[in-house]
């Protein structure tokens, strides 16, 4: 007997608001949400809400949850906040800005109570969301004359 290895499913995610299946998207397609091409990304037209894909990504994986227009604000305020640490680190540890910017997350997941390994900005929610950047705040105005502290010393 001829066992098959399991087939991989493509990932296809479904709307993290409404629950509809979304559709893939690229740039000049109908549903697809920008002027210019930011790659192809899942989109639910009702609820305005996409998500792009990791790039080179041949399955078409989504970066995380389907992001509304709330959401997709509330990624750019803790992407904002972030960034000044993240330059910060950069500049003291002399580490690449990924690195830097991963470890910044690693920080955060665990600091608002999720798993710090499937965490990256595109995964959190918009009250996960509220709670990394209210928390990058308060130890921005802690760190407060000592620009050249980060946020992972010794963790
Ligand atoms: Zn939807």
């Amino acid at each position: 007997m001829r066992v098959g290895r399991p087939v991989k499913p493509l990932p296809h995610p479904d709307c993290d608001y409404c629950g509809a299946p979304a559709t893939l998207a690229r740039m000049g397609d109908e549903p697809y949400p920008y002027r210019d091409d930011h790659g192809p990304l899942w989109i639910c037209v009702p609820c305005q809400a996409w998500i792009g894909i990791f790039a080179r990504s041949t399955r078409h994986v989504p970066l995380g949850r389907l992001a509304d227009a709330q959401l997709r604000d509330l990624k750019v305020k803790l992407h904002a906040a972030l960034e000044p640490l993240v330059q910060a680190k950069v500049r003291r540890d002399g580490c690449n800005v990924f690195e830097a910017r991963s470890k910044g997350m690693k920080w955060l997941a665990q600091a608002i109570g999720v798993e710090p390994d499937k965490c990256s900005i595109h995964t959190l929610d918009a009250e996960q969301c509220e709670r990394a950047i209210a928390i990058v705040e308060a130890f921005e105005k802690e760190r407060g004359n000592h620009p050249s502290d980060s946020a992972d010393d010794d963790r």
